[in-house]
């Protein structure tokens, strides 16, 4: 139960501002901390006689008090003295009470907060690897490392050996101004500038992080790339950042991934492209051929009548989409190879086919319809020799 706030200071309900004043003054002394060191009696007694004191000597608060008592004030007292008071301010126990005066004076009195620190995540890091074609591909587990900050674990991110309440704001984290104008008075809270508004200051300073409560260390991790990752892909990795503030989760490490190209298949998202130069016959005839792919050569057929400029799709033979799963296709581009040099032997199988060819056009123009199918047949029984 707490105690009559007149009745704390000795003084009767009518006293004057000046008999509450004086009551004040000799009861501080009487029970200020620094002459009564360690009797935790006394500092309880100077908490009532401030708490009284802050009440009893403004007009408004007193007002208040005498038509509500204690319930007007109810929650807003939860300041801890600890044992400071060295720096009194007279707002110091008054941290919750814009809200209640408000509501009764209209306004009288602004009360202004500027944001304690709050905790907050820890920023993000950013790191770039790069990865061979075929690590890509088929995805791959890597070791990486960075340097982080990281919360000292000597100190737990104290600083210190432990906690105690900052001497400048009572433990509080805010120190609070009161400006009187015309318009009534402003009272603006900040965060102590000594705590930095965490109310605490450490005790007996870390030796590993020189107070600061956090480290900068060097971090192997792996992770896990997916197959299929082109450059541009970028992969987060939950809590792998740097360390929170005030308590607050550590951010998050962003891997942006590059990848080398591969030697000769060339990539469109998940699809492979590769080119492939066959000769004037192999395209009339067909052949089988062998052509890189992801898992070294395999052997493909290429049908007899191909086109220069046709393209064949492998199915499946390509990436995997790391998102969706599903993979992509080996596309070959062929083209005609027009031979460099001609032995005098491949001379006269052109002439000879280049012959048959005129024949066949002379033939069209006759109105014989046997067309392209007729001179392709010709082609073949000219390449097809019997063995
Ligand atoms: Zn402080
Ligand atoms: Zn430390």
């Amino acid at each position: 139960m707490k105690r009559d706030y007149y009745e704390v200071l000795g003084v009767s309900r009518n006293a004057t501002s000046e008999d509450i004043k004086r009551a004040y003054r000799r009861l501080a002394r009487q029970y200020h901390p620094d002459v009564n060191q360690g009797d935790s009696n006394a500092a309880e007694k100077f908490k009532e006689i401030n708490e009284a004191y802050q009440v009893l000597s403004d007009e408004q608060k007193r007002a208040t008090y005498d038509r509500f008592g204690h319930s007007a004030f109810e929650g807003a007292n939860q300041g801890n003295y600890g044992g400071f008071g060295a720096d009194f301010d007279p707002f110091a126990d008054f941290s919750n009470f814009g809200d209640i005066f408000d509501f009764f004076f209209g306004g009288g009195t602004q009360y202004r907060r500027e944001r304690r620190p709050k905790a907050t995540k820890g920023q993000d890091i950013k790191i770039e690897i790069t990865l061979e074609f075929e690590e890509a591909a088929r995805g791959v587990e890597k070791e990486i490392s960075f340097s982080r900050t990281e919360i000292c674990s000597d100190c737990q991110g104290i600083g210190g050996k432990k906690k105690v309440a900052c001497p400048h704001c009572q433990g509080k984290g805010e120190v609070r101004h009161t400006q009187t104008s015309l318009f009534g008075s402003v009272v603006t809270s900040r965060p102590c500038s000594y705590c930095q508004g965490r109310g605490w200051i450490a005790e007996d300073l870390c030796s590993s992080c020189r107070g600061s409560g956090k480290l900068k260390k060097e971090r192997k991790i792996k992770i896990k790339i997916p197959a299929g990752v082109d450059s541009g892909y970028r992969l987060r990795v939950a809590g792998e950042g740097e360390a929170g503030e005030n308590g607050g989760p550590p951010g998050d490490l962003y891997v942006h991934i590059k990848v080398k190209p591969h030697p000769v298949l060339e990539r469109k998202g998940s699809d492979l492209y590769y080119d492939l130069e066959l000769s004037y016959p192999q395209l009339v005839l067909g052949d089988e051929v062998e052509i890189p792919t992801l898992r070294g050569t395999e052997k493909i057929r290429i049908p007899a009548g191909t086109e220069s400029g046709a393209s064949l799709r492998l199915r499946g033979k390509g990436l995997p989409d790391p998102r969706i799963g599903s993979r992509g296709d080996q596309i070959i581009r062929v083209k005609l190879r027009m031979p460099r040099r001609l032995t005098l032997e491949h001379r006269q199988a052109l002439e000879k086919l280049m012959e048959l060819e005129r024949v066949e056009n002379s033939l069209e123009g006759n109105g014989d319809n046997r067309k392209q199918s007729g001179v392709f047949e010709r082609l073949k029984e000219a390449f097809n020799r019997p063995e």
